[in-house]
């Protein structure tokens, strides 16, 4: 106790003349020119940057606006109200308001935790130190033909599947991250990952809101590859009714996020049978809905750690069809390090899943776990229905299967775009199973461009047009199968 005494007595001397300052609208390939010397930047999005500095050390040259003073004391949150003419007169007693724009808010906490507080709002808790950058941009994958290895993968996923998950998630009642029952939430992923054949699982220390820890942490699961470097498949799995702070007994919250964790449910399902180059984490987070606090924890380790993240497929909020053929957002929000996730979802789910849309989106304000992710410099983006929610059950206890989660189809081609997309990029290698094995053996090592016909009796070869022909003769693009295990087909391209 006493040496925290000494702790907070060094600091309130040694930071006195610290100011929070916020510059609009700037580009992240910026944030270096910025976070030098004793400038921290503690929040970036596209709308604004939240910086700390003393008051005689602001950087030059850009438009500054100064928010508040002596900036380590309270807590800051970053509130996306979803409602609009919210009377914020009800904030006053736990916050104050020091900006605000439209619906998106600064907010500074006053202490005592805020569980009256009934404000349905998406909100990011400002951790107190450094974002670290990416100054890699990973260039877009070079362009391959459609894997039968991941063509087989993704027939695995379907309704039956996402729906069963999502039912079991439903039924816990409240997944709120104050509750007991989110424990029994995590336990039961915990419990699938396992079941899957993930090589590990474990519980990763979610940390806790600026009042007090939460029952359970984050569960990860681990597939290892032939490297240390890894891809990562995640959701969040708490709930909120609208009330994040409190212990809500009901909080079903089946769109978000039982859908995004479903999602990672089903997608370690179908990948835990395949061998890949590169690792693959599923995790699925506790405590978003209080500000991305698990996330933010786990992100922030990692990038203590020194861990290789190649990049994050975040999946929140994938169930609601607001009208007519619902598309995917992909959204990076303008952070350039993860344009290439953005890239290479449109491009690989448009390979896997033909038809199926994919448009790049944006969230604006970063609020959902993949900013977390972000700020500790890695590449993360978000699959989401509607980059600004539509749906109308969000954070209330309406949100149920069958009104708030009204099509399954579009959460099967979600999970299966993000699936072929994060295989791709892992590098699937091959299967476990024996069929398969030795299918890979005599049909993967075939060359996908060919100059001499094949003159191999087990296969069947198709023209572009899905037509059968009997011999390679003129040069172009054709399929092969093989033929005892027909359900394999391998694009060729063949050069005369
Ligand atoms: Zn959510």
């Amino acid at each position: 106790m006493r040496s925290v005494l000494i702790i907070g007595l060094f600091f309130s001397i040694s930071t006195a003349g610290e100011i929070l300052f916020k510059i609009d609208k700037l580009s992240y390939d910026k944030l270096p020119e910025i976070q030098k010397g004793n400038v921290e930047i503690w929040e970036w999005n596209p709308e604004f940057t939240l910086g700390v500095c003393d008051e005689s050390e602001v950087p030059d040259g850009y438009d500054i606006e100064i928010l508040d003073k002596n900036p380590r004391i309270e807590h800051y949150f970053i509130v996306k109200l979803i409602e609009d003419n919210v009377d914020l007169s009800k904030y006053k007693k736990y916050a104050d308001v020091l900006w605000k724009k439209g619906n998106l808010l600064l907010v500074r906490g006053k202490g005592g935790r805020p569980h009256d507080l009934k404000i349905r709002a998406e909100i990011k808790y400002v951790r107190k130190r450094p974002i670290k950058f990416s100054l890699i941009k990973t260039p877009f994958p070079s362009l391959r033909y459609t894997n039968p290895l991941i063509e087989e993968m993704i027939l695995n996923i379907d309704s039956a599947t996402v729906y069963n998950y999502l039912l079991r998630l439903q039924n816990f009642v409240t997944r709120n991250s104050h509750h007991d029952s989110i424990a029994r939430a995590t336990e039961y992923v915990f419990n699938q990952f396992l079941t899957s054949g993930l090589d590990l699982v474990y519980y990763s220390y979610a940390g806790e809101d600026p009042w007090g820890s939460f029952p359970t942490n984050n569960v990860v699961g681990i597939k290892y590859g032939e490297t240390d470097s890894a891809l990562i498949i995640c959701a969040h799995l708490d709930a909120t009714a609208g009330n994040p702070y409190g212990v809500e007994e009901i909080a079903p919250g089946a769109d978000d996020n039982g859908s995004g964790s479903a999602g990672v449910l089903t997608a370690a399902k179908a990948m835990a049978p395949y061998t890949f180059h590169h690792e693959i984490r599923f995790i699925c987070f506790i405590g978003e809905e209080q500000g991305l606090i698990g996330s933010g924890t786990y992100a922030d380790s990692c990038a203590n750690a020194g861990s290789n993240i190649i990049g994050v497929y975040n999946m929140d909020m994938i169930g609601y069809n607001s009208g007519g053929i619902e598309d995917l957002d992909a959204c990076d929000d303008n952070h350039s390090p993860s344009q290439f996730l953005v890239d290479s979802l449109i491009y690989f789910g448009g390979e896997y899943v033909p038809g199926f849309p994919i448009i790049e989106g944006s969230v604006m304000g970063g609020s959902s776990d993949h900013a977390s992710f972000q700020d500790a410099g890695y590449s993360a983006i978000l699959g989401i229905e509607d980059g600004s929610v539509q749906n109308p059950y969000y954070h209330s206890t309406g949100d149920t299967i069958g009104t708030s989660v009204n099509d399954f189809g579009f959460m099967v081609n979600t999970i299966k775009a993000i699936v072929a997309t994060v295989a791709e990029l892992a590098g699937v290698t091959g299967v476990k199973a024996q069929e398969a094995k030795r299918f890979e053996k005599v049909y993967l090592n075939l060359p996908t461009i060919i100059s001499k016909p094949l003159n191999l009796k087990n296969i069947t070869i198709y023209s572009a047009s899905g037509k059968k022909v009997g011999i390679l003769k003129k040069t172009g693009i054709y399929f092969i199968k093989l033929k005892k295990f027909p359900k394999y087909k391998k694009k060729i391209i063949y050069l005369k």
